[in-house]
């Protein structure tokens, strides 16, 4: 049987899952593993466990989660051996939100799927980052950097530094548009041509394929793009979905985020 992993360097793996098309990334370190994100129920956070322990004898003692979307944290309770880190806001989201974030969640399994979703227990992280810090995993190191507001207030770039592979999480979708439900279109771009400075060999971003240094340049000028197309909006009081790199949906997405964040900012 072939292994359902992906590995982007030694001991480095993605495992790509056709639910969400969602990207969970596997780091093998001397005194153990480490998981980043883990996915959207416990039944999920089980296959992916039980996937794991097909890769390595080696205990899961570290969980990251990229960001407080269910997609990416809700299996956080099945990983009880392992120290749970997040950044500070993604860590006082699920606690303050966390059962709410649920409706979200069964909007998108169905309401077939109810129980499973409401059976989930949300475990925060227990171990915070602001703005950024590091895991010894036993002969490697991890870093975890908050590089500003994004995809939501909370987005950790996970690095390996000794092999250059870089988990975007959701700063970074590949195949489809970004999600701007929870962003801050105008930050957002800074915040990738701050990621696109980092030395990467492979990103891997929250949902679809692996990307190269030109795939990650060509989303950031489309996040760019976005941003110029609500600074008009603004400017001129008039927005025009159907006008932008993505889809008129993510458009009016963004335009209602850019709305709000420049609120905050005046
Ligand atoms: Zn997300």
């Amino acid at each position: 049987m072939s292994l359902p992993f992906d590995e982007l360097g030694e001991g480095v793996f993605r495992r790509r899952y056709a639910s969400l098309d969602l990207n969970i990334g596997v780091v093998i370190g001397g005194d153990g593993v480490l998981v980043i994100d883990t996915r959207a129920s416990h039944g999920q956070a089980e296959e992916l466990r039980t996937e794991i322990g097909g890769l390595t004898e080696l205990p899961i003692r570290w969980v990251v989660n990229t960001h407080w979307h269910w997609d990416h944290t809700f299996g956080n309770a099945i990983f009880p051996d392992a120290a749970v880190w997040g950044h500070r806001r993604c860590r006082d989201y699920l606690i303050e939100h966390g059962e709410e974030a649920k409706q979200g969640a069964i909007g998108w399994a169905g309401e077939a799927n109810r129980a499973v979703i409401e059976a989930v227990v949300i475990r925060p992280p227990e171990f915070v980052v602001d703005p950024d810090g590091s895991i010894d995993l036993g002969g490697r190191t991890v870093r975890m950097e908050w590089l500003g507001l994004g995809h939501t207030d909370a987005d950790l770039v996970v690095t390996v530094p000794d092999v250059g592979v870089v988990f975007a999480g959701d700063l970074l979708e590949e195949g489809a548009p970004p999600y701007y439900g929870d962003g801050y279109p105008f930050a957002w771009q800074d915040t990738v041509n701050e990621l696109r400075g980092r030395t990467a060999t492979m990103t891997v971003p929250g949902h679809g394929d692996v990307m190269n240094a030109d795939a990650v340049a060509d989303q950031c000028e489309e996040i760019a793009a976005v941003a110029a197309a609500c600074a008009e909006g603004l400017a001129s009081g008039v927005f025009d979905p159907s006008h932008g790199p993505y889809p008129s949906e993510t458009m009016s997405s963004a335009w209602e985020r850019a709305k709000l964040e420049r609120r905050v900012e005046d």
